[in-house]
């Protein structure tokens, strides 16, 4: 599988070559994705949040002097008239590339749009918000949906006390000592990046850092640097449990975010030349492929039992600790992430005002087991990225409706990850995934 990819890896090299894409396009598409990256490094240097990673080149960066406040018309303007640009080159060409480009730097756009509106203090409902900003709005799910999730942890889980508390006795087995977290964290992230290469032909230079921080309002950063290079953090505010360290080497790492910022870079910044490639802006549909593939490339890495085995063998040993109950707990996991949905409606409480804070805390400690410091953090986490919190959970149940459709279940790894190593070099949108999932 490796072979056949650095093979087709070589032919849309070669083609490149041949014929630059500036001689095939009709002139337009590369200006527009040349003001499409000044456009967002202007705005990122009022909102800090906004650019989340910039490889290109440093011309691009804005050259007039910053103005002293930020101004939201003038930039919403600024959208509407490269929509419109945008908009006009679709009405002209037939060309594919240019209509993927085209389209895709259009749904990028309306989420510039939103998060103007958003920083300047002009908020949507949390359904509207996502729409504009993630190209889709989650299912709602009524509360006896969580409460029967619950009810099969219930079963599942023995002993006395209430399900919260026998679940958190059950995890608290398994917190890395603060003192193996380096070790531990190394040995995951070095297993899933053994298992990636196994299919994929990685960049030679490619590399990540690994640092440990404290007082963020997330779990895990992947700051994606270019030229292949990543810097992993994790925060260390709270207790770090076995399946952090898998987590981290795959959503973080290994097929997750550092593997998909290479892709892309490699195939369609460096071999294709498209500038827009270059920016990755925090708050836009790229966040839901980037964050729901991140996830689904737990499942990709560790099939079936083999997040089990591979805790049991190499990461529990290594942490020092005992194994007793690792597969229970996993179960547990399983049922904990479709809990994770509950977090969503915590948003929509929370952007919508329809949710008081002791509300919010009920719902984050009963649905989505949160112990209180826990549930501190996510209701910090949401009141700042509002509603990306959809990306996790969503984005990853669009991406594995999608995977399946093209590649079938578990069945065939090759054509797994194959499909999924097209998913991660290519722009694609969230009405891509809905369309190929029907
Ligand atoms: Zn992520």
């Amino acid at each position: 599988m490796k072979y056949y990819l650095s093979f087709l890896l070589l032919v849309v090299a070669a083609l490149a070559r041949k014929q630059p894409e500036s001689k095939m396009a009709p002139p337009g598409i590369n200006q527009l994705a040349t003001q499409y990256v000044r456009l967002a490094l202007d705005i990122g240097r009022y909102d800090s949040s906004f650019v989340d990673a910039y490889y290109g080149s440093d011309s691009l960066q804005p050259s007039a002097t910053k103005k002293a406040t930020f101004s939201k018309d003038s930039f919403l303007l600024e959208v509407q008239h490269l929509q419109d640009a945008l908009g006009q080159l679709l009405l002209q060409t037939t060309n594919d590339t240019i209509q993927k480009r085209a389209t895709w730097m259009k749904a990028q756009l309306t989420a510039f749009g939103r998060r103007i509106k958003i920083y300047s203090g002009e908020y949507a409902s949390f359904d509207a918000e996502s729409m504009d900003l993630y190209s889709v709005a989650a299912p709602v799910y009524p509360e006896t949906h969580y409460q029967a999730l619950v009810a099969q942890l219930d079963t599942l889980l023995q002993g006395k006390g209430t399900v919260q508390e026998r679940f958190q006795l059950l995890c608290n087995r398994f917190i890395i000592p603060k003192a193996k977290l380096d070790t531990v964290f190394h040995a995951a992230i070095a297993e899933c990046r053994k298992r990636t290469l196994h299919h994929y032909t990685l960049p030679a230079n490619e590399n990540f850092m690994l640092q440990f921080v404290s007082d963020k309002p997330w779990s895990g950063y992947n700051w994606y640097k270019g030229n292949y290079q990543s810097l992993i953090q994790i925060n260390t505010d709270l207790q770090i449990f076995i399946d952090r360290a898998i987590d981290v080497g795959t959503h973080e790492s290994y097929p997750g975010h550092h593997v998909y910022n290479m892709l892309l870079e490699k195939n369609l910044y460096h071999d294709k030349g498209w500038v827009e490639i270059s920016l990755y802006p925090l708050f836009s549909p790229q966040s839901l492929i980037a964050e729901g593939s991140a996830n689904y490339g737990i499942d990709l890495v560790f099939p079936g039992n083999d997040k089990i085995a591979f805790c049991k063998d190499v990461l529990l040993p290594l942490a020092g600790l005992d194994t007793t109950g690792i597969s229970i707990y996993f179960k547990a996991q399983a049922i904990k992430g479709q809990l994770k949905f509950a977090r969503n409606e915590v948003g929509r409480g929370i952007i919508n005002k329809t949710m008081d804070t002791p509300t919010t805390m009920r719902w984050l400690k009963d649905y989505c087991l949160m112990n209180e410091e826990t549930a501190k953090k996510s209701i910090r986490f949401i009141n700042v990225n509002r509603s990306y919190v959809i990306n996790y959970n969503y984005g990853m149940e669009l991406i594995k409706n999608y995977m399946e459709a093209k590649a079938g279940g578990a069945a065939d790894a090759d054509k797994r990850w194959e499909a999924f190593g097209v998913l991660l070099s290519n722009p694609v949108l969230p009405s891509d995934l809905l369309k190929a999932s029907k």
